[in-house]
């Protein structure tokens, strides 16, 4: 396959930035990190932080911590933690598992911890005795970060509700009004934070809020809060705290914990950044500390990103579970057959920018396309079965034909195709009154059988309905490889199975889960769920697909490429189509209707 690893590394601005900080020795190696919020699956736009961070961390010999941010106690649940971790490590196997920072099983990194994690706390992908980081381990030295910008008269306990703060912020073009709160004296901010903390008030009592400025152009500098009383539960640390900490406030300071250096998030983050740095500044930390910075998110034509709109999809029906393969999960794009290497490639490729835009999901489907070509190994499957008999073949004919397992992959081998007189052939392979340029099978004309005879169609069976079921055909018994009319030209070439020998499969044929291609413009993107995003059939293949495994990637040739699907049974196996051999989208050109192409 085209190697993503052997290419030359990205270039981009925040690769620039590593390369300069670390040749200025402000580092001795990058430490990134990879923080999801533990509320929902990860999906492909997950999948691009994921492959810029552990990118970094593999290019420049650094550290991607994989971080929980497991601040809000409310929306959160393990079930999500496992997810992710599993999705993670697939995407980044064999590629930069290396640089995964995990932590000692049930340490807890203090602020005093830091110059430990600074020296790159990696732990091996399948090591039980490490684990990620939890944002919520840091809820005691947050507390204490806390404390300490009270002390320094840095933030105070403020008694507005969370609708009066906000109205009070004001707007960019209005300056805010300042919290009666405001000038509390350190001691009296001492008490009541301790009191918070201890649970004496009720949800929204009060908040703790940085004193900053509340005039400041950017509205988030205008005295953001930084704690709220929640008595909640939380997955991680239980009934142990009952005010939790803000983004804003969680995020720097764990990065600061961690030793990361470089810090890097979406463009919304922008006008977050100057407090960030503030949070950092105003403890007077010792330095180096992290940075932000900020890149444009992915956005994918025919497929809705976020979590929430994910999260509606799964629980009203409309797909099976968060891996549906129609979903854009990475658990989905798994189950459906795209593998770790193609995600990373599709990553690469699109760059990292400072723009918001669209991204064609064709270029993911090249990337997939790109990947699987290179890896599947070839195989005959009939997916609407039409029966074919060569009646100038003996009934009990048999012969034993060795078909090249992947053309692109010369170790892969060849395998034993049998071909006999009862074939299978696929339906939209034959049509009775074609039009102009249908290359495969017509009453009186010729095709080729892949790896066999040229044939020729004598006589259309057909039920008492008229519909066609069976075609007598005569098989030219010279046109193999290496006979003397083997080089007759036919135009098209079919693929068949031998009925007597093929293994029934169910075949799950996926198409886009959306009609229009910016389902968030429509307003309400369950309007335009298309109804055929799933097709079930039972497919004939031949009897080599009865040994599939589960990692093992095929091309059912002219059909497309297909992996197993864990419903699979002993003798019942299913399979997803991960994707066909061409953009079908690009069919809805009449002259492309499936039936008019010519065959390959
Ligand atoms: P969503 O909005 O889909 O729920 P999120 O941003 O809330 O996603 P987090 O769990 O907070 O999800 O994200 C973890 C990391 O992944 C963050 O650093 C975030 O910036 C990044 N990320 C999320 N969505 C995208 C995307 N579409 N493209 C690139 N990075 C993304
Ligand atoms: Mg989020």
């Amino acid at each position: 396959m085209a190697n993503l690893e052997a290419s030359a590394p990205p270039s981009d601005f925040i690769r620039d930035v590593v390369r300069a900080d670390l040749a200025a020795g402000k580092y001795p190696f990058p430490v990134t990190r990879f923080p999801p919020e533990p509320n929902g699956y990860l999906h492909i736009g997950h999948a691009k932080s994921i492959c810029l961070n552990f990118g970094i961390a593999r290019e420049f010999g650094g550290v991607c911590n994989l971080r929980f941010d497991d601040t809000n106690p409310t929306k959160e649940d393990v079930e999500y933690v496992e997810s992710i971790i599993t999705d993670v490590k697939w995407l980044i196997r064999g590629w930069a598992d290396h640089c995964l920072g995990l932590k000692p099983r049930g340490e807890v990194p203090s602020r005093k911890g830091r110059d430990f994690y600074l020296q790159a706390v990696t732990g091996r992908v399948d090591d039980a005795g490490y684990e990620p980081f939890f944002a919520s381990d840091y809820f005691e030295a947050l507390y204490e970060f806390a404390v300490e910008l009270i002390r320094r008269g840095k933030a105070y306990v403020c008694d507005h509700t969370a609708e009066e703060v906000d109205r009070m912020r004001g707007a960019p073009d209005k300056v805010g009004q300042p919290s009666r709160w405001r000038d509390r004296s350190v001691e009296e901010n001492l008490d009541l934070f301790a009191r918070m903390k201890a649970g004496e008030f009720p949800d929204g009592a009060r908040t703790l809020r940085a004193k900053i400025d509340m005039a400041s152009p950017n509205v988030w500098m205008r005295d953001p809060v930084l704690y709220r009383i929640r008595h909640a539960e939380h997955h991680h640390t239980g009934n142990r705290w009952c005010i939790y900490p803000t983004y804003d406030f969680a995020h720097c300071l764990s990065d600061y914990i961690e030793g990361v250096t470089h810090s890097i998030c979406t463009l919304e983050f922008e006008v977050h950044r100057p407090l960030y740095d503030w949070i950092l500044e105003n403890l007077d930390l010792p330095r180096p500390l992290p940075h932000q910075y900020e890149f444009a998110r992915l956005n994918l034509t025919y497929t809705v990103m976020s979590k929430r709109k994910l999260m509606a999809l799964v629980r009203d029906g409309i797909v099976r579970g968060w891996d549906d393969p129609r979903m854009p999960t990475i658990s989905g794009l798994r189950r459906r057959g795209v593998t770790p290497e193609a995600l990373r490639h599709f990553a690469y490729n699109i760059g990292i920018t400072k723009y918001n835009s669209l991204t064609d999901v064709a270029v993911l489907e090249h990337a997939i396309r790109d990947d699987l070509n290179k890896r599947a190994l070839r195989r005959l499957a009939v997916l609407r079965p039409l029966k074919l008999v060569i009646t100038n073949l003996p009934d009990d004919h048999t012969e034993e034909i060795l078909a090249v397992n992947n053309p692109e992959d010369p170790a892969a081998g060849t395998r034993p195709v049998v071909f006999g007189n009862h074939l299978y052939i696929e339906q939209d392979d034959f049509m009775e009154n074609p039009p102009p340029k249908y290359y495969r099978l017509r009453p009186g004309g010729e095709v080729r059988l892949k790896y066999a005879y040229i044939i020729r169609c004598d006589e259309v069976v057909k039920d008492a309905a008229g519909r066609v079921v069976e075609l007598r055909c005569t098989a030219d018994l010279g046109s193999k490889t290496g006979g003397p009319t083997a080089n007759r030209k036919v135009k098209g070439t079919i693929h068949w199975v031998n009925a007597r020998t093929a293994v029934p499969v169910e075949c799950r044929l996926y198409d886009r889960l959306f009609t229009v291609p910016e389902p968030d413009a429509t307003g309400d993107f369950k309007s335009v769920i298309n109804p055929n995003s799933l097709e079930v059939v039972t497919a004939l293949c031949e009897p080599a697909l009865a040994a599939a495994r589960p990692e093992e990637r095929y091309q059912f040739e002219r059909l497309g490429y297909f992996v197993l699907d864990p419903d699979s049974q002993p003798g019942r196996l299913v399979f997803n189509r991960t994707i066909t051999l061409k953009d079908s989208w690009a069919k809805i050109e009449p002259k492309n209707q499936p039936g008019v192409t010519q065959a390959e």
